[in-house]
């Protein structure tokens, strides 16, 4: 594992530790019946793939899952050989590689399915195959119209020996607000969806439903398999479900600098491009290397919050590609100092759900959009 040697301008420190233990909690959550699969796209929310879905395997994940067939295949190139589900597939992409690294391959329509019929006539394999239904989401899967279509031509194509139905699934809308009447209904349109599946001879192997919040609060959508992403991650899909304490989870990624300045300036003067922020009285200045470049949202400028010197300052003007500038208030630093943006919260830094208040965003994307120049230090390896 990457140990990355001190100091560094900036990093992102990932403990691996924590993200065991919240699949563990996870799974706790909801064995005995239904599986965990760790959603692992995007790079692990930008905690790294590879290291992220080891970590869950060793803790008891059986299924990883990722958006686009690429992530999947890297994930199999680096050895991990576990069961593998990937859902956004566009037309040209590499089906028979997928059939060769036996991954589960989702289809949502029509034109998936004639691939991945294709790319199995072409390799001799059989296809795993993960038949989408769009139960309400209006996104990816097949609508309720075309579905006894699709399901009939996948069984059809199932008898031939090139694809093997192996999951049957779906995914919510609105699972992060609790009673949401799209939940009841959403579920009520899979039960129907599967059933119909099933009576026409699909035999899956896991049906499945729940994302992260409804893994936290919706017991009745786990069937077999729940597929967590952010959760794992030690984050709550949303504060108006709870907060990751709330469910035995603990932030697995700490975002900190290195401050490469601290300065006098006098009163009046203009801080960062537009001079949205001027000082007010004479005081220190703060630069923290880390600027949009490297996922600080530009849009948090005058806002996102920074625990440095031993208290939670705040982002002084805009937020600029490499670096920004946090007031000290006449307090003195020495460079070098950390600068801390995130982390677990319980040293008194902010957590990514205060970015993402400042920003105006989800905490999802706070931690995804943490960018490739910044290092990923793992903790607890
Ligand atoms: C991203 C994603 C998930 C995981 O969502 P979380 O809310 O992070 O748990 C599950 N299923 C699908 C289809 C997804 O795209």
């Amino acid at each position: 594992m990457s140990e990355t040697p001190q100091p560094l301008r900036a990093r992102a420190e990932i403990d691996l530790g924590a993200l065991r233990a919240n699949v563990r909690a996870l799974r706790a959550r909801v064995a005995p019946h239904a599986q965990v699969m760790a959603v692992v796209k995007a790079d692990a929310y930008g905690h790294g793939a590879v290291p992220c879905a080891r970590a869950a395997l060793e803790a008891g994940a059986t299924w990883l899952g990722t958006a686009t067939p690429h992530e999947a295949l890297a994930l199999r190139a680096a050895g991990i050989d576990a069961p593998l589900l990937c859902w956004l597939w566009t037309p040209g992409d590499p089906w028979r590689q997928g059939i060769e690294a036996g991954l589960d391959m989702s289809v949502s329509g029509r034109w998936a399915l004639d691939e991945v019929i294709g790319a199995a006539r072409e390799s001799g394999g059989t296809a795993r195959v993960q038949l989408k239904a769009d139960t309400g989401l209006g996104r990816n899967g097949c609508p309720p119209a075309d579905w006894p279509r699709l399901v009939g031509e996948a069984l059809k194509a199932q008898a031939d020996g090139l694809v093997r139905i192996t999951g049957i699934w779906s995914h919510l809308a609105c699972a992060d607000e609790p009673g949401h009447p799209s939940i009841a209904a959403q579920l009520e349109a899979f039960q129907e969806m599967l059933g119909h599946a099933e009576r026409a001879g699909a035999e899956p192997e896991v049906r499945h439903l729940a994302n992260s919040p409804a893994t936290l609060t919706l017991p009745e959508t786990y069937f077999d398999l729940v597929r967590t992403g952010v959760a794992m991650y030690g984050i709550s899909p949303s504060p108006e479900i709870g907060t990751p304490a709330d469910f035995g989870l603990r932030p697995v990624m700490r975002l900190s600098g290195s401050v490469a300045l601290v300065k006098r300036a006098p009163a009046g003067h203009g801080v960062s491009y537009g001079h949205h922020y001027v000082t007010s009285r004479d005081t220190t200045l703060a630069l923290v290397p880390l600027g949009y470049a490297d996922g600080v949202p530009r849009h948090a400028s005058g806002r996102g919050p920074v625990l440095v010197g031993g208290r939670v300052r705040t982002v002084a003007g805009r937020v600029a590609m490499d670096q920004f500038v946090v007031d000290l208030e006449g307090d003195e630093l020495e460079p070098g100092a950390e600068a801390v943006l995130f982390g677990p919260g319980d040293e008194g830094e902010p957590t990514a759900e205060d970015w993402a208040r400042a920003a105006d965003t989800i905490a999802y994307e706070i931690v995804t959009r943490v960018g490739s120049r910044v290092p990923r230090v793992y903790r607890n390896a």
